[in-house]
């Protein structure tokens, strides 16, 4: 495994959402949360929007520049943010992006498991290299980044972690055996992690977004998107913003009587 040295951008000063009259709205001030794959898509819009709550964030991902470069603008928004290179693919850098908050910012109060692959095909023609890609990734980094934050959690008796499921993993997809499998465990990791440690103060939720557009969705021909809009009742794919609320909410005290839920984010198309 590669291991990608910690880097750092400078700090900046924590934010949060002003009402009309200038009250601050929605406080994650003095949180610190880690947002996996944070560097795009919908990663970024979480980091964006707890950053924009008054959250500390830890924008990883696998992509150094991206990440880093996304955490400075975040910065020169008078927002907290660091970058941190992790493969959540890899223990190590796993271990690293925590102590590397914590020597940052002392605690970690929220995770969110966002990163996440894709290696589609029908079964019959799924290699297990694609099906063990998609695993070590998708449910095995949620794994490993869940066990290195609950002790810290477990000792601050609080915590938010919120994993980024899929409508795949509650419906199935034809031609993502791979990935809706990796998505229906985070489910079942989420439940059993939320009933482990609810009396430590931890909450563990999950969010099952539909159809998003970013690049994951890019690929998608013309056909086949006319054929979703047709099975999503919204008519629209969703936004990155649109599953960023549900997390930013999950991941604030306004969620603390939440736990073990899946919460779909789809314009209607499971119900
Ligand atoms: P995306 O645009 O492909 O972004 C994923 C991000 O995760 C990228 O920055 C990527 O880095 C990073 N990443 C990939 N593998 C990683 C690893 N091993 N370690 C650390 N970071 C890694 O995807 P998205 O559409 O925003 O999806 C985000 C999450 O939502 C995923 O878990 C996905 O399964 C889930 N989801 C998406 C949709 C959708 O319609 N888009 C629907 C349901 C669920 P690189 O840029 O270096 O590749």
């Amino acid at each position: 495994m590669r291991l990608f040295l910690p880097s750092l951008v400078k700090e900046g000063l924590g934010g949060g959402l002003k009402d009309e009259g200038g009250c601050m709205i929605s406080g994650l001030e003095g949180k610190v949360a880690i947002v996996t794959g944070g560097a795009r898509g919908i990663g970024l819009a979480i980091a964006t929007l707890l950053a924009d709550r008054g959250a500390s964030v830890v924008v990883s991902d696998l992509n150094h520049e991206m990440a880093e470069q996304e955490a400075s603008k975040l910065v020169s928004n008078g927002r907290a943010a660091i970058a941190v290179a992790a493969n959540v693919a890899s223990a190590e850098d796993v271990k690293g992006l925590v102590a590397t908050t914590l020597s940052h910012w002392g605690r970690v109060d929220i995770l969110v498991n966002n990163a996440g692959i894709t290696r589609d095909g029908l079964l019959l023609r799924m290699k297990e290299e694609d099906w063990d890609a998609v695993m070590s990734v998708n449910l095995k980094g949620v794994y490993r980044c869940i066990k290195a934050v609950i002790p810290i959690m477990a000792k601050q008796r609080s915590g938010k972690i919120v994993s980024i499921s899929s409508i795949a993993g509650v419906m199935g997809n034809a031609g993502q055996a791979n990935y809706s499998a990796s998505k229906a465990a985070v489910i079942g990791l989420t439940k059993t992690v939320a009933r482990e440690y609810a009396s430590r103060g931890i909450t563990v939720n999950a969010v099952a977004p539909g159809f998003i557009d970013t690049a994951m969705t890019a690929p998608l021909s013309l056909e086949v998107r006319e054929a979703l809009l047709k099975e999503i009742p919204q008519a629209r794919l969703g936004t990155p913003e649109d599953v960023a609320n549900a997390v930013a909410f999950l991941a604030s005290n306004q969620a603390d009587y939440i736990t073990g839920q899946v919460f779909h984010v789809n314009g209607g198309m499971y119900m």
